[in-house]
């Protein structure tokens, strides 16, 4: 099957085609790269740039904290609606080939059952950057390929939340309830990033520490200015049992609500088009990172300079420039 062969089975709803067209992103050989860009660029045209938009949803939340509970109950839920989910895994601290800790499919298994339903495990890729790359490809092959909604699910440590963050429309994190000491565990900068905040686990014993817990957050998130791109009430906290399937209509009801203002109001737009730019910005510094690592000569020069800076013989920028010199004009 060639490229346009690819894109046009993907876009038919192929999963199959899909699948494979996920491989060909992930693959680090330099020729499946140009096959890559090739077939996304194809899917673009074909979309003569008015294709149909997915919601992409990023997920976060510390391990235990019900995530695989709430994408199977909220998947199974989207799905006896008759839209079609893409759920995709990063999980920055995976380094197995062929799946990982997140992308387990028996974690979900009503959902990777279900026909309208696509489980995609994590790239396996050491570095968090290459990880990036690959998802914001794979999340552009979902939207091709017709899914309503896309899912980008990640553990809730360090930087994978800004990266998913970066490719969503919308981000939720899942919180656990717990003691008033347990706000004070959560990074400014994600609760900034957080549209919907959901504390999971209302249910039987621990639903009263629910109900503090999602005040306390309601009440952190208040004090947090309005985004321009919020309307009223958002960010918002909710609780939620993902276990019981309580409460996952009413956070569908806000996600869709927030992804509606923000469309009627020009920011879903302005948000796309600066993670486009941010995209296209990260391509260049990762291709350029590629470059200093791939040529033999750069890769031995490196080595020399670094250590003749380690031992004082040259300072750090000197030594920077020389090699910056070299990329620029081999
Ligand atoms: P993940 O690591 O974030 O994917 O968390 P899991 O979905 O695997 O859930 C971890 C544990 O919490 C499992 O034993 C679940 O059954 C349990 N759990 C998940 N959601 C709920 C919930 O809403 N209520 C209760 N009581 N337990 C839950």
């Amino acid at each position: 099957m060639n490229v346009s062969e690819l894109a046009k089975a993907v876009k038919s709803g192929d999963r199959r085609a899909l699948a494979r067209a996920i491989t060909l992103v992930e693959s680090a050989r330099e020729d499946h790269r140009a096959s890559a860009n090739a077939l996304l660029t194809g899917l673009r045209a074909d979309a003569g740039g008015q294709g149909k938009e997915a919601l992409r949803i990023g997920l976060s939340g510390t391990p235990g904290v019900g995530k695989s509970t709430f994408i199977e109950n909220f998947g199974m839920r989207l799905t006896a609606a008759g839209l079609r989910v893409a759920v995709l895994a990063v999980d920055p601290s995976s380094t197995r080939s062929g799946g990982s800790i997140l992308g387990d499919k028996t974690r979900m298994e009503k959902l990777s059952r279900e026909p309208l339903a696509f489980i995609r495990p994590s790239p396996s890729q050491t570095r968090l950057g290459g990880v990036a790359r690959r998802t914001r490809d794979v999340v552009a092959l979902c939207e091709a390929a017709g899914f309503d909604v896309v899912l980008i699910e990640t553990v809730g440590v360090g930087q994978s939340e800004t990266m998913v963050a970066g490719m969503s429309d919308l981000f939720v994190l899942l919180m656990a309830p717990g003691g008033g000491d347990e706000l004070q565990g959560v990074k400014r900068g994600i609760m900034e990033m957080a549209d919907i905040i959901l504390v999971n686990k209302a249910d039987g014993d621990l639903r009263a520490a629910a109900t503090r817990t999602a005040a306390d957050y309601a009440g952190a998130l208040r004090l947090l200015r309005r985004r321009p791109q919020d309307p009223e009430g958002f960010p918002k906290a909710l609780m939620i049992s993902a276990l019981n399937d309580d409460g996952l209509g009413q956070a569908w009801d806000e996600m869709q609500a927030l992804a509606t203002w923000r469309h009627d109001n020009g920011h879903w737009q302005g948000r796309r088009a600066a993670q486009a730019r941010a995209w296209f910005e990260d391509e260049v510094r990762q291709g350029l990172l590629a470059q200093l690592t791939s040529s033999e000569k750069i890769r031995r020069k490196l080595d020399d300079l670094g250590q003749e800076v380690a031992e004082g013989q040259r300072s750090a920028p000197d030594a920077a420039a020389e090699i910056l010199s070299d990329l620029a004009d081999p």
